[in-house]
């Protein structure tokens, strides 16, 4: 592990000393962040995973120091210099504007054009999902969330603010091209990738609310019409967001890939953590094709229990396992999964999915089984 140092003394190694080890830039955060990244840390070193990481210490306690929240050339830096990025978690109490989450963390999905938000919904045992009546394989499908577009892009206003005729815009954002490589990205997901019974995906849901927003999302259907055709093996089908919600929670088992926009997509994965056991089950990727991809749990910095040894770092740990298979360091990351595995069956967790240990002795279990 190293610490941000500004001149990467690697770009003037000479060729036959250039290091094969993946490098990946660690950027814990803040909340729970700062407890669950160092217990990834430790198992990815557990691992054996020839990878060189990199620490920055971006988060709102810098922040209120000295009032930075990513250098200007910050971006630049982690898509040249890094193959991979795994991040805790953004928010702090003492950041009202969240600021810093913005710059950084959308800054991110945005600015490095991360367009692929992939969020793997699996449940590891039947004992954690709040479902009756439900097995492990009957939960297995993926969330595809557009990253890059929708109403995070910041387009609208307030008008006549703080008047009783005060009009509030928020414009949501869809473009051809956007809405087009995010649905082809979930019919190549499906194409190339395997239930965890080995079994192959077939199908490929989108999901969205067209019957009201016709004209934004009759774009999306549109265009899922016309790439789907591309992928005649694959079944294509579509249901509305509502009776998605509802599906989910009657019957997961029907879901496979589900491809969908931005809001939507936070919204739904939040409900399919639930699937699995709470937010600190849940992993993901934000991904470009080729380009440095960014890795994060998908639950935020949960200040109520920040600083406590209470968080769950399996989320953070599957998905640092998620990055080594990105980076084709598939061994490790199998390793990882099977620990994470083995701990949930021994009841070797935090308090939020029914055991007694704390973050960094969870961590340390998982860590010793990998190695
Ligand atoms: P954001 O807006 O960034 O998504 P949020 O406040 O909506 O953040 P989280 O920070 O993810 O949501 O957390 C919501 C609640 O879920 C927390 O207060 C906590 O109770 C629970 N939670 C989230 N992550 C974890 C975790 N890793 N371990 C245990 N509990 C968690």
């Amino acid at each position: 592990m190293y610490w941000y140092v500004h001149d990467f003394t690697m770009h003037v190694l000479p060729f036959s000393c250039v290091s094969t080890k993946k490098r990946i830039a660690i950027i814990p955060g803040d909340g729970i962040g700062q407890e669950v990244i160092p217990q990834a840390v430790k198992v990815i070193e557990a691992s054996g995973a020839a990878v060189q990481m990199t620490q920055f210490d971006w988060s709102a306690e810098r922040y209120l120091a000295d009032g930075m929240t990513i250098p200007s050339d910050g971006f630049t830096i982690l898509g040249r210099d890094f193959d991979a990025i795994l991040v805790g978690a953004f928010g702090d109490p003492r950041v009202p504007s969240n600021i810093h989450a913005k710059e950084i963390l959308l800054g991110m999905r945005f600015k490095m054009d991360l367009y692929a938000n992939v969020r793997p919904v699996r449940l590891l045992d039947a004992g954690l999902c709040p479902l009756k009546g439900v097995e492990t394989k009957d939960i297995d499908f993926v969330v595809i969330r557009e990253n890059t577009e929708g109403v995070y892009v910041d387009v609208g206003g307030v008008f006549k603010q703080g008047t009783p005729d005060e009009i509030a815009v928020q414009e949501d954002v869809n473009t051809r091209k956007g809405v087009e490589r995010i649905i082809r990205y979930a019919f190549e997901y499906c194409k190339r990738n395997k239930k965890l019974d080995g079994s192959p995906r077939h199908r490929v849901l989108m999901t969205d609310k067209a019957n009201v927003m016709t004209y934004a999302h009759g774009l999306w259907q549109r265009v899922f019409k016309e790439v789907s055709r591309e992928y005649p093996e694959i079944t294509a089908e579509h249901m509305y967001v509502d009776a998605l919600c509802m599906q989910m929670v009657r019957d997961p088992r029907q879901f496979d890939v589900v491809v969908t926009n931005n809001m939507f997509g936070d919204i739904i994965t939040d409900l399919a953590a639930g699937l699995q056991g709470g937010l600190g089950m849940a992993a993901s990727g934000n991904i470009h094709p080729g380009k440095t991809s960014m890795f994060e749990p998908v639950h935020g910095s949960a200040p109520t229990i920040a600083g406590k040894n209470l968080a769950n770092p399996f989320g953070a740990i599957l998905t640092a396992a998620m990055m080594l298979n990105h980076l084709g360091l598939t061994r490790e990351a199998e390793k990882i999964e099977a620990a994470v595995l083995q701990a949930v069956r021994q009841k070797k967790t935090t308090q939020d999915i029914g055991g007694t240990l704390g973050t960094s002795d969870v961590g340390a279990w998982v860590a010793g089984q990998v190695k």
